[in-house]
């Protein structure tokens, strides 16, 4: 979207934004996509607020970080502000992404459907075992680690996701952010150093499920 476009939609990109503010931003754009499935144009901040289980006030205020949303009386203008989320959060338009690590995980996220729809388009994998080299996972061929430079430069890839072994995490990383890559959706669980100005996103599923298990043994306490 041009400047002067997104002035009009009234968003500005805002980096300075808190964390859970930004991931609240990505709620909201479902939230949105799924009112205009339903051609839905307009809908009330109340309303809106009530469908994710949030308070209009907390949806005014996030929203209010990246400019003036809404107008009194009748509340948001869906296409408009999905539009404007999408550009504030980057995804009006298309990402190269990589995979490294072509085991159970990293196969079935190049499997994975609903990366496409979002604008994340993966165009390569890369593995160090030779048997999972040049073999295809749908349609992405697995690359030798040391084809990883030429390819991220051929497509401008700038993200990444990492499922490889906790060992490996952080070397294939050096390899990554060498090659120019700025955001690692990160499987393998450790943490990762990376330099000033990449982006780290950790899924660590056995924490998650960790965090799961706290929350129901402790219903299960108070129970
Ligand atoms: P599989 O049974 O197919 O080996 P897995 O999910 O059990 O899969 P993991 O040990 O979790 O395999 O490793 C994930 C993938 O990461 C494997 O394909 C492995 O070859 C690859 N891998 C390990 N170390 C590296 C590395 N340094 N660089 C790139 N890929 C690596």
């Amino acid at each position: 979207m041009s400047r002067s476009r997104l002035h009009r939609a009234g968003g500005v990109r805002n980096n300075n934004a808190p964390a859970p503010v930004v991931k609240r931003l990505s709620l909201y754009l479902r939230g949105l996509e799924k009112l205009a499935d339903q051609k839905i144009e307009e809908v009330s901040s109340q309303q809106f607020a009530r469908s994710l289980r949030l308070t209009g006030a907390q949806v005014r205020k996030d929203l209010a970080y990246f400019g003036q949303f809404g107008r009194r009386g009748v509340g948001y203008r869906v296409g408009p502000l999905i539009e404007t989320l999408r550009h504030i959060l980057g995804t009006d338009k298309t990402w190269n992404v990589v995979v490294v690590g072509a085991g159970n995980l990293g196969r079935a996220l190049l499997r994975y459907k609903g990366f496409a729809k979002k604008g994340f388009r993966l165009v390569a994998a890369f593995d160090i075992a030779e048997a999972k080299v040049s073999v295809r996972v749908g349609r992405i061929r697995v690359y030798r680690l040391k084809d990883l430079d030429r390819i991220v430069r051929k497509y401008a890839v700038k993200l990444a996701i990492v499922t490889v072994p906790a060992e490996a995490g952080q070397s294939v990383t050096d390899i990554l952010c060498a090659a120019g890559v700025m955001g690692i959706l990160n499987f393998a669980p450790t943490m990762l150093d990376i330099p000033d100005g990449v982006a780290v996103a950790p899924v660590d599923l056995a924490a998650q499920l960790e965090q799961l298990s706290f929350q129901v043994a402790g219903a299960k306490v108070k129970g």
